[in-house]
């Protein structure tokens, strides 16, 4: 009995990379309380960031959209826009329409093809 014990593949904390001590359980992932909680913590905090960081990302365009559009600009280059600070890999959909690229940034609507972005308006309809 004790024999199986020591054949066991030692595990590893995916906290602090400690072994971890068998008392019981063999699936135990983390040596103690501490070291599950702070993993698990972390991987919340980096999701929060992540997600804090692709919104910022939308808000940003929405914002340059919405100066174009009351500017009377309806239609601009991809290097222009990102002067702006508009990055066109931020879009809330897109959708195929007569052979054209039409993306959403929530509410602005516009198409878009390998150089410019055209017919940029305002649709609340989504
Ligand atoms: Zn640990």
């Amino acid at each position: 009995m004790g024999y199986d014990l020591i054949k066991k593949e030692p595990r590893y904390c995916l906290e602090c990379g400690e072994p971890i001590t068998y008392s019981g359980r063999s699936d135990k992932k983390f040596c103690s309380c501490g070291c599950r909680n702070s993993y698990h913590n972390k991987s919340h905090h980096n999701d929060r960031a992540i997600k804090r960081r692709i919104t910022a990302s939308l808000e940003r365009n929405h914002e340059v959209l919405k100066r174009l559009l009351r500017m009377g600009v309806t239609s601009m280059s991809l290097p222009d826009l990102s002067q702006m600070g508009f990055n066109p890999e931020y879009i809330t959909s897109f959708s195929r329409k007569g052979g054209r690229t039409e993306c959403r940034c929530y509410d602005f609507k516009y198409f878009l093809t390998p150089t410019r972005i055209f017919s940029l308006a305002r649709s609340p309809l989504v």
